[in-house]
């Protein structure tokens, strides 16, 4: 079976499942173009945890974890299957790199994992695990998360980093649903000083982004969007990275993807 490459997807507001955006069809071929992975791990920038936290449950819930959206999207169920092997499998292999890690119900399949999910692999028929991130953890916890999932590739299991690549939700210009509105430039220069370090391989400067990268706390007021990205460049097995996409929706949310391994 092929190798998996990793990926860092970023899933948007819950609206880009019907939303007629470049991103939205980014993500409704690139699931095409991967082939057809055994299962698919999620690092969800919405599965706040302390510690690394793996969904275990044998068919884990959708989770509707926003407020104030179309009722279409509340309607919407990705019923993949859990893997709870596969979950129990990850549990050691983040012990193994030293961190806190246990299996959990608690949470399920929220708006990070099925969005992208829903539009890359929309027969709900591969095998799902949610991982947690951790916003307190930093940079490089994530990409230690990463690294030990790494050989999961092997075997045909997609990993995913779902974030967002800026995500400063207080700057989005209103009314929010003009999602066509193009990146100011402490958006584009952020998303700009981050895509250059990713291909060109500087991945000390990225884990010390938020000291390093223009406007790197303005993007991300809270880290828990771009922590995914970590895990992803740790599970693919570094810098660099290929870009698969770019490009913005309300002004604030860079839609960039990245490839890994
Ligand atoms: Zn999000």
């Amino acid at each position: 079976m092929a190798t998996m490459p990793a990926l860092f997807v970023s899933h948007g507001a819950p609206t880009l499942v019907i939303d007629d955006v470049p991103a939205r069809a980014f993500l409704a071929r690139v699931g095409e173009e991967l082939g057809r992975p055994t299962a698919i791990v999620v690092v969800s920038a919405h599965y706040e945890a302390s510690g690394v936290r793996v969904n275990d449950a044998a068919h884990p819930r959708t989770i509707h974890d926003f407020g104030g959206f179309p009722a279409a999207l509340y309607e919407i169920q990705y019923g993949a299957p859990g893997d709870p092997a596969l979950a129990g499998e990850i549990v050691e292999l983040a012990r193994g790199a030293g961190l806190d890690a246990a299996t959990d119900q608690r949470w399920g399949f929220d708006h990070g994992v099925w969005v992208p999910l829903s539009l890359m692999y929309p027969d709900a028929g591969i095998p799902v695990v949610a991982v947690s991130v951790d916003p307190s953890a930093g940079p490089a916890h994530h990409h230690a998360l990463g690294v030990a999932l790494s050989g999961l590739r092997e075997r045909g299991v997609l990993v995913i980093g779902s974030g967002s690549f800026t995500h400063n939700l207080h700057e989005i210009p209103r009314p929010f649903r003009q999602v066509d509105t193009p990146a100011p430039d402490w958006v584009q220069e952020f998303a700009d000083w981050s895509a250059t370090a990713i291909i060109e391989g500087r991945s000390d400067d990225l884990l010390d982004y938020r000291r390093l990268a223009p406007h790197g706390a303005r993007n991300h007021p809270t880290e828990e969007h771009f922590m995914p990205l970590f895990a992803a460049m740790g599970a693919g097995g570094g810098v660099p990275g290929r870009r698969l996409h770019d490009s913005t929706t309300f002004a604030v949310l860079r839609m960039d993807a990245y490839a890994f391994g």
